[in-house]
């Protein structure tokens, strides 16, 4: 199955871009990895790729920031911190789910049957330098 090498942050970024020209709203997309993985990363080029240009803070402590753009919003969760799926019903998540968004959201088994079903699955592994990233959109799968 194809995936694709992504020898350092530049060319994490770029992939980003590319992501955020290949997807529109509505669409959930589930970021894998270990700490250090670049889930991160991965979220914050795709809102430049999307024309953001303030801020993307990890969502580590507030658990989610959104993104309003002209005809969708961007939640980025990052769940790390959730001890309880019920934790997520004080996020309005619910609320998030009645808009038209592109979700992504780091540690997503925290937040259970809480989240709504992946459109995506993307998995980061580290692999010498770099990472290895699967479960890319199709147009993206050209591998590397
Ligand atoms: P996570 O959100 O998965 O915990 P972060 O994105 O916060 O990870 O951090 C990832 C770290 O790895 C950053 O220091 C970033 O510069 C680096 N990084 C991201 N992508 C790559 C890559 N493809 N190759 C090497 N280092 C990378
Ligand atoms: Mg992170």
């Amino acid at each position: 199955m194809a995936d694709r090498l992504v020898a350092d942050e530049t060319e994490m970024a770029a992939l980003g871009a590319e992501l955020a020209d290949a997807l529109a709203a509505p669409a959930v997309i589930f970021l894998e990895g270990p700490l250090g993985a670049g889930k991160t990363t991965l979220a914050r080029a795709f809102l430049r790729g999307l024309g953001h240009t303030g801020a993307v803070r990890s969502p580590t402590y507030t658990l989610v920031e959104s993104y309003p753009f002209d005809r969708f919003d961007v939640h980025h969760l990052d769940l790390y911190r959730v001890a309880d799926p019920d934790e997520l019903e004080f996020l309005g998540v619910r609320d998030l789910a009645a808009s038209e968004a592109i979700w992504l959201v780091e540690w997503a088994e925290r937040g259970a049957d809480r989240l709504p079903a992946p459109d995506h699955v993307i998995r980061i592994a580290f692999e010498g330098t770099g990472r290895r990233v699967a479960g890319l959109p199709d147009a993206l799968m050209a591998s590397g």
